[in-house]
């Protein structure tokens, strides 16, 4: 018997790095990972919808039991409802281009990429869209947070997270349709105020914290809670945004360009460091013209450091309560005007957050002027993680005496501690500007009062916005499979029977 011809065995490969061979199953694991979670999605999503239509079937043939109808007459009905579903199923799947939305202004720089005012054409309504460059992405290691970003934001339906309406992307960019929130960031707010009364501090961390558990409720840690990714409703009531850090993805210190020598807090190691820590007072001085509030650094690729907790830099493994200590860190900044932990150099930054017992310090003058539950609550979030607050419940946090006798349940019922500009006005510049001519005169007036809250941008590249038309009928780009999104429109469930016997839908049914 001869010998069936083997191949030639394959030249063995040159040794990868172990690193790079670490990275790379790194990497395949997330996608892997990415890939199941998106097909447990769209199969749960299948079986809802099933479920939804036999809902639906069942509550036709029970209006129709009270209505004395024929066998032909209630076939009709049944051919009707099946039409509108069919229908509502070819609208839920044409997929959108930026040809579907026209740019108005643009509100918000970051750091992949931009946030536009914009129109959606065929209904008028006005939405905020985030676009961000794939290449940017994949080249700064991203794809996996954006995606988490999207997933987050797709499954949120609350008040305190901004709500995602539509993501789809083409060959440059992923978009992010969202709602707009005409009040602005609490950046902004922070650099128009400079520092809020203790009293209107207390009602924006009751918020965050609210916020904040919605996120952990979804299974996240945030991660990069800041006020520039705080913004606020017409009513000045805020949500929480940019969760494109959020999930169990390792960040280390490395992302603000910190070496671990940079880094370490040890003795021996902070002798080979030349550069000295700062005093610990001289960052602090009031009135400097290094303002420690720099809208520019809110637009770099690195974005700050100063609101990460100490064991999420020092990588020593974290939880969720490390959304606490930001809070804390904001709750700072709210009373004294600027972060606790602000240096020039974001390194410095992140040497200080890991030495925060020696650099923590609220000023007298302030400290002073505060309650004693307040200045206790704040050390309860400025703290280590194991000794923070809410580490065992949210109760915790929920009955600190700080919060004494304030109505979780009605905070966005209250009146906001501060009312964005023109609040009064927004309904109709929305009206004015969903029926307008794009090329009418007052649209750019209407536009410019409408994000009067906003910084003002340049137009920069305009590859951004649309820079690639081409879209496949699928997510082709095997990076970012999945990133397409469209949600139900609100009120959706069982609107299709309701409306067949609406007088519309009773005449198309060809009458009772
Ligand atoms: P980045 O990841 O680049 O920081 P963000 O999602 O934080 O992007 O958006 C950047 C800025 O754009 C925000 O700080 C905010 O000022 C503005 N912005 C983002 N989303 C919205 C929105 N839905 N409504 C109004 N402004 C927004
Ligand atoms: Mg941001």
């Amino acid at each position: 018997m001869t010998k069936a011809k083997q191949p030639p065995a394959p030249a063995p490969a040159a040794p990868a790095p172990a690193a790079a061979a670490a990275k790379l199953s790194e990497t395949n694991r997330l996608k892997a990972e990415r890939l199941k979670d998106m097909l447990e999605t769209k199969y749960s999503k299948q079986r809802e919808d099933t479920e939804e239509m036999s809902r639906r079937r069942a509550e036709l043939e029970e209006q129709m039991q009270g209505m004395n109808l024929n066998e032909a007459q209630k076939k009709k009905y049944r051919d009707e409802l099946g039409k509108l579903e069919a229908q509502s199923r070819r609208e839920g799947m044409r997929r959108l281009t930026t040809d579907d939305f026209t740019p108005l202004s643009i509100i918000g720089r970051g750091a992949f990429g931009e946030v536009r005012l914009v129109r959606k054409n065929d209904s008028g309504e006005v939405f905020a869209l985030k676009s961000m460059t794939k290449e940017a992405m994949v080249h700064k290691n991203q794809v996996g947070h954006v995606q988490a970003e999207r997933d987050v934001l797709a499954s949120a339906d609350n008040n305190w997270i901004v709500g995602l309406q539509f993501s789809f992307q083409d060959d440059i960019n992923l978009y992010m349709v969202m709602e707009f929130l005409p009040g602005g960031d609490l950046m902004s707010l922070l650099m128009k105020e400079d520092t809020f009364p203790e009293g209107a501090t207390r009602q924006y961390m009751a918020e965050m914290i609210q916020a904040v558990a919605c996120v952990h409720g979804l299974g996240y840690v945030h991660r990069d809670l800041k006020p520039d990714n705080i913004l606020l409703d017409w009513q000045g009531h805020l949500k929480l945004t940019d969760l494109g850090l959020s999930k169990k993805v390792e960040i280390d210190a490395g992302y603000f360009g910190a070496t671990p020598e940079d880094l370490n807090v040890n003795a021996a190691a902070a002798r080979l460091d030349t550069r000295p820590l700062p005093d610990r007072k001289a960052t602090h001085v009031r009135g400097q013209t290094n303002l420690p509030r720099d809208r520019k650094l809110a637009y770099s690729t690195v974005g700050t450091p100063d609101y990460i907790a100490p064991e999420v830099l020092s990588q020593k493994g974290y939880g969720p309560e490390c959304d606490w200590w930001s809070l804390g860190v904001i709750m700072y900044e709210c009373l004294v005007g600027y972060t606790p932990f602000y240096a020039d150099d974001p390194v410095m930054t992140c040497r200080k957050i890991l030495r925060w017992q020696q650099f923590f310090d609220v000023p007298d003058h302030i400290s002073r002027a505060l309650s004693t539950s307040c200045m206790d609550f704040l050390l309860s979030f400025v703290c280590n993680a194991d000794s923070r607050l809410g580490r065992t419940s949210m109760d915790e946090i929920r009955s600190h005496p700080w919060f004494a006798g304030l109505d979780w349940g009605a905070l966005r019922a209250a009146p906001a501690p501060y009312k964005p500009d023109r609040a009064d006005q927004i309904g109709g510049l929305l009206e004015q500007i969903r029926t307008l001519d794009a090329r009418d005169g007052r649209m750019a007036a209407a536009v410019n009062q409408l994000t009067s809250n906003f910084d003002d941008f340049e137009e920069e590249d305009q590859s951004r916005w649309g820079g690639q038309k081409k879209v496949g009928r699928r997510d082709k780009d095997n990076d970012f499979v999945g990133y397409t999104f469209r949600r139900a429109a609100p009120g959706a469930r069982g609107a299709v029977a309701t409306s067949l016997f609406s007088a519309e839908g009773a005449a198309k049914a060809g009458g009772a």
